[in-house]
């Protein structure tokens, strides 16, 4: 029997974001707060993550703020060796319940709905026992915009007849018989980890087949590392993408300094990519993936039979035996852009690039600074998610402007420095006065901040956003 609950906040979605989100406001303000989801245990989409999927960025700056993640190792084996550790799904899991159990609930503060659907206006109904409750809230938080497709829940969006062997990647390690054939379908994030999970596992390459609709761009996980040894890889190729912009003489010119540069990786060097998803590869990795020759670019799968798949202009066979893994869910299935804070409602979306649950963080941070609502939308101007190679270029001139923009806030950059899911600022304030090879390199960024700033607005231009 549900009991009926006031609170301040009424968060939907228990994920990622939304327990970033009230991780901030608990530490932050004496705010209470109901957090409501349809799953039975917090962190949203990673309940059902494929066994062998890890964060592409390193643990280091990734959960909520209050609490460590990553247990400060370098990996001293394996695809990601030499870089920060990368928390596997159990990990993450594991995270988020004791969260939730070991702060959140004994806070007094918190009230979970775990199992519950939200139906709108403070109504949820119980998916155990079908009740429904009223519940009283100030603020609405929506922590549940993007609406993350990941291949376990998702529905495809081609036919499969029936019978086919068509799985997703979550029963790769659970298959029976000895895998002959595979045939990989979607170009993402999920695409290279289940052919990595095959090769790591002696899957001979010849014997992968990968269907590859669009060729996406990489960042390499290398600049990425927030820790001080790395300084001059994650803020040298900072400084390096600058240059690469601000030098640049086309948008085509651009994407081809970007990769000469090191800050860009792609699959295959004849083949230029037209995707960006932010998907983030070691080196390592990459050489395994490139072991992959038999790689389909017929676009997307219409249809998909016993023999054959179907595209738009042909058809390729599939030979006998195959098991063919689906990874083609998007990830993020609404690129609509909305304003964060509109009435009572706050809208959580990326503030920053790549960064979901930071982006929930500061948003909760400037909900509970900043009293008027135009000056909170200004703070947290909504910086596009990627589909497109050419949605890098708005992408990055909305991330590069709400740095400037939260740079001459009194208490930002602070608040920056002390939040853990920041990466970066702290890295760049702990450069001395007498570290000239550091300083250089935060020159290197700043002189070439405008230009770069200009080109990208002529880019935009071009394209008309
Ligand atoms: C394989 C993979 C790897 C990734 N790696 C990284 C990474 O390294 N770094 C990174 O920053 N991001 C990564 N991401 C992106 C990732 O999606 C985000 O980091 C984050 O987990 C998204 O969380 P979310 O809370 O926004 O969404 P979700 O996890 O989708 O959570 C939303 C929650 O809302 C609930 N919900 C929806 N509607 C309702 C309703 N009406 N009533 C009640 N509850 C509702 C859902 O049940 C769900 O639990 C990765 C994504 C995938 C798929």
């Amino acid at each position: 029997m549900f009991e009926k609950v006031d609170a301040d906040y009424l968060i939907v979605g228990a994920g990622a974001s939304g327990m970033a989100f009230a991780d901030t406001l608990l530490s932050e303000s004496s705010a209470t707060i109901i957090l409501v989801d349809k799953e039975h245990k917090p962190g949203g989409h990673w309940n059902h993550a494929y066994p062998f999927v890890t964060l592409h960025q390193p643990s280091a700056f990734y959960g909520v703020s209050s609490k460590e993640l990553s247990r400060g190792v370098i990996d001293k084996v394996g695809l990601n060796q030499g870089l920060n550790e990368l928390a596997s799904g159990a990990q993450i899991n594991a995270y988020y319940c004791d969260l939730m159990h070991e702060a959140f609930l004994p806070s007094g503060r918190v009230f979970y709905f775990p199992r519950c659907e939200h139906l709108g206006d403070g109504v949820i109904r119980s998916l155990v026992t079908g009740e429904t409750i009223q519940l009283g809230y100030q603020k609405l938080v929506d922590a549940t915009y993007y609406k993350t497709s990941i291949p376990a829940t998702h529905t495809p969006a081609f036919h499969v007849d029936q019978g086919v062997n068509f799985i997703p990647p979550n029963k790769l390690p659970f298959l029976a018989a000895p895998i002959k054939g595979v045939t990989i379908i979607g170009g993402g994030k999920t695409a290279i980890d289940s052919c990595l999970w095959l090769l790591e596992h002696g899957v001979p390459a010849n014997n992968i087949m990968w269907v590859m609709p669009r060729d996406g761009w990489f960042i390499d996980r290398k600049n990425t590392q927030p820790s001080a040894d790395f300084f001059f890889d994650s803020i040298g190729a900072q400084a390096a993408q600058m240059e690469a912009i601000a030098e640049s003489t086309s948008l085509a010119d651009m994407f081809l300094r970007l990769e000469k540069a090191g800050v860009f990786l792609r699959l295959d060097s004849e083949v230029l990519p037209k995707m960006f998803h932010g998907a983030t590869v070691s080196k390592k990795e990459l050489q395994l993936i490139q072991q992959v020759k038999n790689v389909i670019r017929q676009g997307r799968v219409l249809s998909l039979h016993h023999d054959k798949m179907r595209f738009e202009e042909t058809e390729v066979n599939i030979p006998e035996g195959q098991t063919i893994v689906d990874c083609t869910a998007s990830a993020i299935s609404n690129l609509e852009i909305t304003s964060v804070f509109k009435d009572n409602t706050i809208t959580l979306q990326t503030v920053r690039a790549y960064q979901p649950v930071f982006s929930a963080s500061f948003i909760a941070h400037i909900e509970l600074t900043y009293p008027n609502i135009d000056k909170k939308n200004n703070l947290c101007r909504v910086v596009v998610l990627p589909n497109h190679d050419y949605d890098w270029i708005e992408l990055t001139y909305q991330n590069m402007m709400n740095q400037f923009f939260w740079s001459k806030e009194p208490g930002l950059k602070t608040w920056l420095q002390n939040n853990r899911l920041d990466g970066f600022m702290k890295m760049v304030a702990s450069v001395k006065f007498y570290e000239f090879k550091k300083l250089a390199v935060l020159n290197r960024m700043r002189k070439a901040a405008k230009p770069a700033i200009g080109k990208l607005k002529m880019y935009k231009a071009e394209l008309g956003s």
